[in-house]
């Protein structure tokens, strides 16, 4: 197997201006989940993370054929290349049967303030640390009945993003007043949170848009996942290919990636989607 160069003199800038996608909530709900592919992407991808990747589960997907079950084995881990996207797919599909028993369904994305220089292990932290506090108060559980959420990362030009993206349903209808104090509520109590937690100020994105039940688009986009790489935006998704070519910059973000990475979770349910499958 040929090395992927490390240090090649590609230097490629993420400078790139935020994309309109991750401002604006209604574009971001239709813009593209997904640039393709290649299965020679695919390939020099597997290659790069087989030879350079820190995560054993990482490296050894695929590797094995399990008699028994008649197939190659499969990691699941949230960042895997090969599975993730697969994941995320079960997982809109079990959401949008669900959504069938609701009369209102809902994306919400919450994130912090970021700086350049922050690394990714201290935001993801303080991430984490929100998401326990607002998954566990009582506010969240008197407004909704159920929620998914997922972690995701994009990498601007303020930049480490991790975010997270809810779903989540109720059973009543929400009146447009109801709507209007559930978006003014939720964005106020995560920025209390935030700066309760010792966290700079302004939590800097909370958005909540509606959900027609039968946005099998939407429900897709919100349950995505760290590897989908949506036009536009830089992914751990975009991260992992670029290094996979011998971009030097993107395979530094994604051994950065992978050791803030090390025992996080990246989705979860609650309320009355707690026992739901993933
Ligand atoms: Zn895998």
């Amino acid at each position: 197997m040929a090395s992927v160069p490390l240090r090649a003199p590609v230097r490629v800038s993420f400078d790139a201006p935020l994309p309109e996608a991750f401002t604006d909530p209604s574009l971001s709900l239709d813009c593209s989940l997904e640039t393709q592919n290649t299965l020679s992407d695919a390939l020099e991808i597997k290659h790069f993370i087989s030879e350079f990747s820190t995560l054993p589960k990482l490296r050894s997907c695929g590797t094995v054929y399990l008699k028994q079950h008649h197939k190659w084995n499969r990691c699941d881990h949230a960042l895997c290349p090969s599975c993730s996207r697969q994941r995320a797919n079960g997982r809109a599909a079990i959401l949008h049967d669900l959504s069938a028993d609701y009369a209102e369904i809902m994306t919400l994305t919450l994130s912090l303030a970021s700086t350049p220089a922050a690394p990714l292990v201290d935001l993801w932290d303080d991430l984490d640390a929100l998401r326990s506090r607002w998954v566990g108060s009582h506010w969240l559980r008197s407004q909704i009945d159920g929620w998914r959420w997922s972690m995701e990362l994009t990498r601007t030009v303020n930049g480490w993003h991790p975010h997270l993206v809810f779903v989540l349903f109720s059973r009543n209808t929400l009146s447009p007043a109801d709507y209007d104090r559930l978006q003014t509520d939720s964005a106020s109590r995560w920025a209390t949170m935030a700066t309760q937690l010792g966290h700079y100020a302004e939590a800097d994105v909370q958005i909540l848009a509606k959900v027609t039940r039968t946005s099998g688009r939407a429900l897709r986009y919100a349950t995505k996942g760290m590897i989908a790489s949506p036009e536009h935006s830089v992914t751990p998704g975009s991260i992992v290919r670029r290094a996979a070519t011998g971009d030097a910059d993107a395979a530094d973000l994604w051994a950065e990636i992978e050791a803030a990475s090390v025992g996080r979770r990246f989705q979860g349910t609650g309320g009355t989607l707690r026992k739901a499958r993933s």
